[in-house]
């Protein structure tokens, strides 16, 4: 398979070349030269197919060429060995929980996709491989994990001092070995700043394989494909409304692109906090971004989503044809808060902010259609979020694998927001 450029500047390269670049010189995003189709034995087989089967299945014509079959049903293996369960909360509302992963978020997947991806092509060369990369969050704990113990790779992970949760402090810094974890002081945005000085230091790139593991690189994108795929091997009766807590539109547009495969939905709903760009957008059409905005969901606070583009490219940049397939809706901190409780009190389900975005405007969208049902990604674990206790209060199981950190030793170092500071700490593991 061939990736090219959204910009159409770059020429086009394999999926080597576009998972070990991450993004092209043009500065677009890599996107497929074709979006294959999956076989009707494929979906009649689904319900009876393993999970890392079908991971095994969409994922290969996206790496044909680039990774053995041997090699690529082992990274499929290793990537999806958790539980992705499909939750009733409701008669017509089915939460898809994708918090079953060593770090409680949907971002395990792609991660640990990337992880192995990067190990299979870094072996062989002498060059270590560095991955760099800024959190506000969830990011960072997940590319730590999947990137924990990989052969031939550190990890860098810059997080502001203060402004990450409890639990997730707690897993961006109790891994030690290959990942080396950076407490700023200073904000998301100047980790951001500084990560991106480091990737385009020129004197570092002589010396290492640099690379980023944000969300616009395809072996992160891609395998959240499987997600949907998994959903509908657990559903019965007409293809149900996905509605996705977006924020840089990465896992939504995976969704569209599997429904472009083959995969037969209701369509798409993306479920936003305050940062509204593609919500106005899908109702105006003009594309404005803004500066993020603080939010209960604070990892959907984007205000210029990266992917979007890539929903725009499935349909060849018709928008009235993506607005057949996708509706977008803002749902404010009030009402997140409002859902949070009621369905605590009325089902006894615990969602997190990011799901109850999600929940919400499912929600709205089923009172409309009577003889409809639906599915929202529940993106997080709610222990995961500090907010969730004050709304809820301790009603949130904490499970086992967050008390075994509690005890664990903390391998961490505070630096100034300071490119300098950082940039001799990288150096070292030169
Ligand atoms: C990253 C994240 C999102 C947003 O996903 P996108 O692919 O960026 O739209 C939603 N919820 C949680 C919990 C996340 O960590």
């Amino acid at each position: 398979m061939q990736y090219f450029s959204t910009n159409r500047r770059s020429a086009p390269v394999a999926f080597r070349e576009a998972v070990l670049t991450g993004q092209p010189d043009d500065r677009g995003l890599f996107f497929p030269s074709e979006i294959p189709r999956l076989s009707s034995e494929f979906f009649s087989e689904l319900s009876d197919l393993s999970n890392d089967e079908i991971a095994f299945r969409v994922m290969r014509p996206y790496v044909a060429g680039d990774i053995p079959d041997d090699n690529l049903q082992e990274i499929c293996r290793e990537t999806v060995d958790f539980d992705f369960p499909l939750v009733p909360v409701d008669d017509r509302i089915f939460a898809l929980e994708l918090f079953h992963g060593p770090t409680l978020a949907f971002k395990d997947v792609g991660a640990r996709f990337m992880s192995r991806c990067l190990r299979h092509f870094s072996r062989g060369y002498s060059r270590k491989t560095l991955v760099i990369v800024a959190t506000s969050g969830d990011t960072g704990g997940a590319v730590a994990s999947g990137f924990h113990n990989v052969e031939g790779i550190d990890v860098v992970i810059l997080f502001p001092k203060g402004k990450v949760s409890r639990v997730q402090e707690l897993q961006l810094t109790t891994f030690g070995g290959n990942v080396i974890t950076l407490e700023i002081r200073g904000s998301f945005d100047e980790c951001q700043a500084i990560a991106k000085r480091a990737l385009a230091d020129e004197d570092l790139r002589k010396k290492t394989f640099l690379t980023s593991a944000n969300s616009i690189n395809v072996a992160r994108w891609l395998p959240q494909q499987t997600y949907y795929f998994f959903a509908m091997k657990q559903w019965s009766g007409p293809p149900p409304i996905f509605a996705v807590p977006s924020g840089n539109f990465g896992n939504i547009a995976a969704g569209m692109l599997a429904e472009r495969s083959g995969l037969k939905t209701g369509g798409f709903i993306a479920a936003c906090n305050s940062n509204d760009v593609v919500p106005r957008y899908l109702e105006s059409g003009n594309y404005s971004p803004k500066p993020s905005i603080e939010t209960l969901s604070n990892a959907m606070d984007v205000g210029d989503p990266s992917n979007f583009v890539r929903i725009l490219e499935i349909f060849s940049g018709d928008l009235n044809a993506v607005k057949e397939r996708l509706t977008a809706v803002s749902i404010s901190d009030e009402r997140t808060r409002a859902t949070m409780e009621s369905v605590f009190a009325e089902h006894g389900y615990v969602l997190d902010p990011h799901g109850a975005v999600g929940y919400a405007a499912l929600r709205d969208r089923l009172a409309a259609e009577p003889d409809s049902a639906g599915i929202f990604l529940e993106t997080a674990h709610p222990v995961k979020f500090d907010s969730v206790g004050e709304i809820l209060g301790n009603n949130v199981v904490i499970p086992e694998s967050v008390e075994a950190l509690e005890s664990k030793p903390r391998y961490c170092t505070e630096v100034g927001a300071d490119y300098e500071e950082v940039r001799s700490i990288i150096q070292d593991l030169i």
